[in-house]
């Protein structure tokens, strides 16, 4: 039996997660849920998984939480609250596997504890790796620590790349990554008319559902170019062996080229149950709930160019990978912060892009070999974008 604690058990990639696990409780326990303050959603998991741990954000929730798991005649489950908890469910040695899918930098430490806990972590919290590479590789590689990419497209890189190796390898012939991208909401939409658009249009994936913050980076592209600097860290590979093909509809999940003039690609339906099932159970397979794919009836699979006018986020995430150092950091603060006003309608869409220029202009980056230095540029940087926005 393998325990399993799901960091963000509420949230898009936490739902399906626990719908993988409900399809296999024979092979897998649920150690510890986590949610920021979804209280009856957390209440409703918790009853259905009986973890030994749920966590909240504050201790009033919490404390909401407990009355109702005590009216409901539902023992064995301690409630707790904070950050520190977080970490300490992650990193429990009763604890196995760790899936990492809180959004933003909130993921960064309790996932970096179970990087440290040598824990088999299924990472989606893809801004933890953005802002902190180095040092989350790095201890992974000193604790053992299995890493299973859960973000779609590095999962697909992932088993595409040689299993003797998954990494970008010149040496075992692979030279170039390849990320697909849907394009996401506004790939065809006039760019005259994109700084009119709302949080309703931006949210509106046509191919994924996802948590709102997601949704909006996938219409700026924002995600792809986080996506490129997680494969960077992820594989090893160069900015410039990392190439954006736009793919509407969504159906490879990534590639990796050869030497040999090979390319394998992964496909499959968009739906994040399939990586979820691969991480949790590599290297074995098992059921994930996603329908066969039916290529007849996809009928087409297309490609363009990523268009960096269109999408200048893409561009400014490049920037901030070859610059290096706390540059990611900043780039990522910058865009949490300014998606966020997006979303409250303070800002329009195309600020979004600005605020993060001004930010890589603005903020001092520097290097990224402590944590304490990159939560350092990451409160710099949201406090500029703060400032800019106000
Ligand atoms: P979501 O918004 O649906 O869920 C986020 C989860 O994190 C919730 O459980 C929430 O309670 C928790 N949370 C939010 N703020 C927190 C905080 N300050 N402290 C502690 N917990 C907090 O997000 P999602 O779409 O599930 O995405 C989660 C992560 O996975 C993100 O990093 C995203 O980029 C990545 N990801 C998601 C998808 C997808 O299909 N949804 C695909 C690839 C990668
Ligand atoms: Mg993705």
């Amino acid at each position: 039996m393998q325990n399993v604690t799901i960091l963000g058990s509420t949230g898009s990639i936490g739902v399906s997660t626990l719908d993988v696990i409900g399809r296999h409780t024979e092979k897998y326990a649920v150690f510890a849920l986590t949610a920021h303050q979804q209280v009856e959603k957390l209440f409703e998991q918790c009853v259905q998984f009986k973890p030994k741990f749920a966590v909240l954000g504050k201790a009033e929730a919490a404390n909401q939480l407990k009355q109702k798991l005590d009216a409901a005649g539902v023992s064995g489950t301690a409630v707790l609250y904070g950050e520190l908890a977080l970490s300490e469910v992650a990193s429990d040695p009763e604890c196995h596997i760790v899936m990492a899918a809180i959004v933003g930098a909130a993921g960064l430490k309790p996932t970096l504890a179970a990087a440290r806990a040598g824990k088999k972590v299924l990472l989606a919290n893809k801004e933890a790796l953005v802002m902190s590479g180095q040092i989350f590789m790095d201890a992974i590689a000193a604790s053992g620590a299995a890493l299973l990419p859960i973000d779609s497209e590095h999962n697909a890189v992932f088993q595409c790349l040689p299993a003797e190796k998954r990494a970008y390898d010149t040496n075992l012939g692979v030279t170039k990554v390849l990320l697909t991208a849907s394009g996401g909401p506004f790939l065809k939409r006039d760019v005259s008319t994109l700084d009119a658009v709302t949080p309703e249009e931006a949210v509106a994936h046509p191919n994924w559902v996802m948590g709102r913050k997601i949704s909006v980076d996938s219409a700026t592209m924002m995600n792809k170019g986080l996506e490129v600097i997680e494969a960077h860290w992820l594989f090893g590979a160069p900015a410039d062996q990392i190439e954006v093909v736009i793919h509407p509809q969504s159906v490879i999940h990534s590639m990796v080229s050869y030497s040999d003039g090979s390319v394998l690609a992964q496909l499959g339906n968009p739906d994040m149950r399939t990586p979820i099932a691969y991480g949790l159970a590599y290297p074995e397979r098992i059921a994930s709930g996603v329908a066969p794919l039916d290529l007849v009836k996809v009928g087409q699979l297309q490609f363009y160019d990523a268009d960096f006018v269109r999408f200048p986020c893409l561009d400014l995430a490049y920037t901030a990978l070859r610059t290096g150092g706390t540059a990611p950091a900043i780039l990522n603060a910058a865009n949490e912060v300014a998606v966020e006003a997006f979303l409250q309608r303070k800002i329009g869409f195309r600020d979004i892009d600005k605020l993060i220029a001004h930010a890589l202009d603005s903020v001092e980056s520097g290097a990224a070999d402590t944590l304490d230095g990159i939560l350092d540029a990451d409160r710099r940087a949201r406090e500029f974008t703060v400032s800019r926005i106000s």
